[in-house]
């Protein structure tokens, strides 16, 4: 399982984030949240415009 680095969208197979399309794959990562509702604050908060499962936090580098 992995992050990307762009929108912190989990990745459960591929090397592809299907949400931005971004390569920039990460295991290093931390926390998970599964966004349902879009209009939520926490998504609002973490910029997230697709439900799905989410990282809290995404390791840069
Ligand atoms: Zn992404």
């Amino acid at each position: 399982m992995k992050a990307c680095r762009n929108c912190k969208y989990i990745v459960v197979s591929g090397d592809t984030c299907p949400v931005c399309g971004s390569k920039q794959l990460t295991e290093k990562f931390f926390g998970m949240v599964y966004i349902f509702d879009t209009e939520s604050s926490l998504a609002k908060v973490l910029g997230i415009t697709v439900k799905g499962p989410y990282a809290l936090r995404v390791k840069v580098r």
